[in-house]
């Protein structure tokens, strides 16, 4: 019996692209995982499972090595603090921009700006960077609000076609990376379950420059 290799999987919206990619791969769930509530999935291969995870416990469980492959956005992993981890792949689906953005037309004020974002670390060190004097504060979600209502003089914020920020009166000011979906794996796994990885990393690599 071949040791089992697990891929974590991201879900919500990366999970939809996804999936395709994994059957370019030749790696397809025994079961529609979209249409069922488990969180564990066998697969067309023995020896290779798919958990699915909130994107942002995606690097933690492939740093513990429970999982030896990891799918999950450029910003999580940014965001994450994990270091035990390679990110091998580019899978170049779920392309989006992290950036800051405002209300439209509003001036900065001149004083520490107040920001607010789900990705605190990420948004601390770009205005560091910057030489910009900052306080940022963790949300959730509804990041948008956050301007609107007074909580933040600009969010840091994922950032696709820009509707969501436009019907909430905000536009996009500076970028702060280009984000796409990327393939971890955990880093001790990679050196003691070599011969079983690779394949499987060759489909996905395969695939990806497919997209
Ligand atoms: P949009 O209105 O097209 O600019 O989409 C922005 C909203 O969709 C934001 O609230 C983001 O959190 C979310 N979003 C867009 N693209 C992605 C992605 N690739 N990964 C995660 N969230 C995304």
């Amino acid at each position: 019996m071949k040791n089992t290799l697990t891929i974590a999987l991201s879900k919500g919206r990366i999970l939809d692209e996804t999936l395709p990619l994994l059957e370019k791969a030749n790696i397809v769930p025994a079961e529609d995982i979209k249409k069922s509530r488990k969180l564990i999935f066998d697969t067309n291969h023995d020896n290779v499972k798919l958990v699915i995870l909130r994107a942002t416990d995606v690097p933690t469980y492939v740093e513990h090595g429970v999982a030896d492959f990891g799918i999950a956005g450029k910003d999580v992993l940014m965001e994450s603090s994990t270091k035990n981890l390679y990110e091998l792949v580019d899978l170049n689906i779920s392309k989006c921009r992290l950036m800051t953005a405002g209300v439209i037309g509003a001036e900065l004020p001149n004083r520490r700006l107040k920001v607010a974002s789900k990705f605190v670390k990420t948004a601390k060190s770009y205005f560091a960077e910057q030489g910009i004097q900052a306080d940022v504060v963790k949300l959730y979600g509804a990041m948008e609000l956050a301007p609107i209502m007074g909580l933040a003089d600009l969010i840091v914020d994922i950032v696709d076609t820009g509707n969501t920020l436009k019907a909430n009166g905000l536009e996009a000011r500076d970028l702060i990376a280009n984000i796409s979906t990327r393939l971890v794996v955990n880093k001790a796994a990679y050196k003691t379950k070599y011969q079983q990885i690779e394949p499987i990393l060759e489909m996905l690599r395969d695939a990806a420059n497919k997209v």
